[in-house]
């Protein structure tokens, strides 16, 4: 399946709840659930009661586009996490989490994690000084995230606006470096998001 390119409030209307796509934008009053929050395309709430299929359905999607990936890479990485010992949920997100696109939008690198993307995509991202540009590349315990090229204006402008977001407690940013340490890896309880993922373990169950 291709990836989604149309306009991102969009995608959080159609979840009903803020998925943070775009940015500063999602904290101000501009944000679309703040000002419309019914369904696109539509006049009436057709949201509903989902039968349980949909609201299996509509839990994956809703993860899935926070973390902006395709179907085939978010199946990818759910079969990574039922592979892996444990609760499959918890290592489902866990694995999502350490992502490296995600890591450089959690260290306040970029806005957002499209952006993220774009960044390590363009090369401008080292994990331990050498340059990694796989956005799903996984980060591990110790690792050193840092930025390449320290007058990026993009990096410099996100960075300003991190303070709003703040920096989770497992990682240790850096600002004057622009550089971030993995203390610890993510626990299931360190993400903070209000995701139900018992139902997308149900989803992919079927
Ligand atoms: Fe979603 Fe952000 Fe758009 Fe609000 S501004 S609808 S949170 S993408």
């Amino acid at each position: 399946m291709s990836r989604y390119v149309g306009p991102s409030c969009r995608l959080c209307r159609r979840e009903a709840t803020k998925l943070f796509l775009k940015g500063e934008r999602c904290f101000t009053e501009k944000c679309a659930i703040e000002k419309r929050n019914y369904p696109p395309g539509v006049h009436v709430d057709v949201r509903g009661k989902f039968l349980e299929y949909g609201l299996r359905l509509r839990e994956k999607q809703k993860v899935r586009k926070i973390y902006g990936l395709s179907e085939k890479q978010f199946k990818r990485f759910f079969t990574m996490a039922e592979r892996k010992a444990g609760v499959t949920g918890a290592n489902f997100l866990v694995l999502l989490e350490r992502r490296l696109d995600n890591m450089v939008f959690r260290l306040g690198f970029a806005t957002s994690r499209k952006e993220a993307r774009q960044i390590v995509s363009h090369k401008h991202i080292l994990v331990n000084g050498k340059k990694v540009n796989t956005p799903s590349f996984l980060v591990k315990e110790g690792d050193v995230i840092s930025v390449k090229h320290k007058d990026l204006p993009n990096v410099q402008n996100a960075l300003e606006s991190v303070v709003r977001r703040g920096v989770p407690s497992w990682i240790e940013l850096d600002k004057e470096e622009m550089k971030g340490t993995i203390k610890l890896l993510p626990t299931r309880e360190d993400i903070t998001m209000p995701i139900r993922e018992q139902l997308i373990v149900e989803y992919y169950s079927r």
